[in-house]
């Protein structure tokens, strides 16, 4: 009994010399870290700075990707062909590619469903690829509007 009280005694004296030690030294470690933190804070910040910028640079490129990838499907889709062209002239270049509402009034329902480029793409797909749509090249598009206007222009000369 008296044997085992003096060792515990010892292992409590060991106990606190250690934690002493760990006192000490754990000041010094973290006198340390702040040091080094303070030393290679510019360096630290910097690369988080990069990092971060990295990403969203990745980030974008996916999501530019795929939002490319859904334009094309959506344009297949009002199109006679995949890679989609105009069904009007043909035309291939995707950037000017667009989805035309075949009667008219494709901005005033955009502006309804408050959905522009890619979300009226998105929302074209959710729809499950509502009828009344068509894919045009920009050209065909504005054509078709100057020569909407025109018969309206006639209709108004006409009926004056
Ligand atoms: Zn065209």
């Amino acid at each position: 009994m008296g044997q085992n009280m003096g060792e515990e005694k010892i292992m409590l004296t060991v106990k606190e010399k250690n934690h002493q030690y760990y006192l000490k030294h754990c000041e010094q470690e973290r006198v340390k870290a702040r040091r080094y933190y303070w030393e290679h804070r510019e360096q630290k910040l910097a690369y988080a700075k990069n990092h971060t910028q990295e990403h969203k640079a990745k980030v974008q490129v996916i999501r530019r990707l795929s939002d490319k990838k859904m334009k094309q499907e959506v344009l297949a889709h009002y199109s006679i062909s995949n890679p989609p062209v105009c069904i009007h002239c043909g035309m291939t270049d995707m950037d000017v590619l667009t989805i035309d509402h075949t009667n008219g009034g494709g901005s005033k329902h955009r502006r309804e469903i408050g959905k522009g480029g890619v979300s009226f793409h998105r929302w074209l797909k959710m729809q499950g690829y509502p009828k009344g749509y068509q894919t045009l090249c920009a050209n065909c598009n504005l054509k078709k509007l100057v020569v909407k206007r025109e018969r309206m222009r006639e209709v108004f000369v006409e009926g004056n």
